[in-house]
């Protein structure tokens, strides 16, 4: 692995370093602080559409399904800057991380065209349908059915904790489509359209006050067989190749974020008080923002190792699970650092008057708890990393 960027690479970054300064709307944080969960959501979709038509987004996508064409280490440069630039995240974040790759890994060339653009423009929001009351960590126990009737599946079932499930407009639904079938096998994937007839969406309230996810219920739904992505009764290989991305790529997203939050914590550090002093220099405080840089650095970096491993074996390996790791744990212990610092006003929720940064602090830290859950538990992640890493024996 090389850490120093080719010729190539720098005048890479240069481009997006200067489009994004030109581009970023200012303020847009303190702008849209006191948006709804939809008014924001909008907002990053307009977003999300000016990165594309500049030519953006999908950087390392194929041209032909308008992407950039470039490299995954471009890629990266591309989610630095962002971070850099205090640039809005991308709207479509499940489509763009998730459901693109296993397009393009799994997809007819006619599936590609269809669906890779309006992921890419935020035209099209996904979701993702796998998790069901009774199927979890135990993906293979999916029960929803999808029967075949002439040239349709025929779907029943429901999914539950389904993220964007109030916004999307299609969803990669793992199915079972042989009913005599168990575990890994008789599974299909199959591309949802939302806004057919039998799709109810159930917003889920979550203790961040917001209904993030959703709970889908499927009667009836009638979808073409066309929209299997890879082959009937394969679904299980399609699906762990939606989660490696997820592993691999979620990673690289969040980073953006937590970058942002961190320099913001800094500079609050030199206002806030703590013992009649600004918290920037409490010793205890300082030793415990520079460990969450640290820790930052070291997910940027180990980010970079899993790329440099997907360039060299064309697929993400089970060590996006040592990042999974990683990062949900880092959100966990940056957010009560966060806590800590901020004290009673941090817990302050949107809207009381006094909340800092209008409550933002008391949302990330009650929405942190779910990173450990949200992609694979870290029980999960660790029984990967035992067996497929450490070569352990199975755990089941
Ligand atoms: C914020 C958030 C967003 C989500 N978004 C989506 C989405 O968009 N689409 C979707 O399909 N799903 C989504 N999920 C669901 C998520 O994938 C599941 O919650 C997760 O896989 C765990 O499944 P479960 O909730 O059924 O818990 P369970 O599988 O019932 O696990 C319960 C507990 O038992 C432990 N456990 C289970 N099996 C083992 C084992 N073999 N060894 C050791 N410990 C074990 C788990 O680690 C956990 O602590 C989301 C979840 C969250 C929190």
């Amino acid at each position: 692995m090389d850490l120093n960027l080719t010729p190539q690479e720098r005048a890479f970054r240069d481009e997006v370093r200067a489009w994004l300064f030109a581009n970023v709307p200012a303020n847009w944080e303190r702008d849209h602080l006191e948006d709804t969960m939809h008014q924001r959501f909008a907002f990053l979709k307009e977003w999300q559409r000016k990165v594309y038509e500049a030519g953006w987004a999908g950087v390392a996508w194929p041209k032909e399904y308008g992407g950039r064409g470039a490299t995954l280490m471009e890629q990266v440069i591309f989610t630095e800057e962002m971070a850099r630039a205090a640039a809005p995240q991308l709207a479509n974040v499940l489509g763009l991380s998730l459901v693109g790759p296993t397009i393009i890994a799994f997809g007819t060339e006619e599936q590609k065209k269809r669906y890779l653009p309006k992921i890419l423009s935020a035209e099209e929001i996904w979701c993702q349908g796998f998790s069901e009351p009774n199927a979890g960590s135990d993906l293979a126990n999916v029960r929803t059915e999808a029967r075949i009737e002439g040239d349709a599946f025929v779907i029943n079932g429901q999914k539950v904790w389904n993220s964007y499930g109030w916004a999307a407009d299609w969803c990669a639904l793992l199915t079972r489509t042989d009913p005599q079938s168990q575990k890994h096998k008789g599974l299909t994937y199959i591309l949802v359209d939302m806004h057919s007839p039998g799709v109810e969406v159930r917003p889920l309230l979550q203790m961040t006050g917001e209904t993030e996810f959703a709970e889908i219920f499927f009667r009836d739904v009638r979808v073409p067989i066309a929209n299997a992505l890879g082959p009937i009764g394969d679904g299980w290989n399609v699906a762990i190749g939606t989660l490696m991305h997820e592993r691999a790529t979620l990673g690289a997203s969040v980073q953006v974020t937590y970058r942002r939050q961190l320099d913001r914590l800094l500079e609050l550090a030199h206002t806030v008080e703590r013992d009649g002093r600004p918290a920037a220099e409490d010793p205890l405080m300082r030793q415990k923002l520079a460990q969450c840089h640290a820790e930052l650095e070291i997910m940027r970096l180990n980010q970079m190792r899993s790329i440099t491993k997907i360039n060299q074996s064309g697929v993400p390996g089970a060590e996006g699970s040592v990042q999974k790791i990683f990062w949900s744990e880092y959100n966990q212990r940056f957010q009560q650092v966060a806590m800590e610092m901020l004290g009673a006003a941090g817990q302050l929720t949107k809207g009381a008057p006094g909340a800092i940064d209008d409550g933002l602090w008391a949302y990330s830290f009650l929405r942190a708890r779910g990173n450990t859950i949200e992609a694979g538990t870290s029980e999960i992640q660790r029984n990967i990393v035992g067996h497929f890493v450490l070569g352990l024996p199975k755990s089941y």
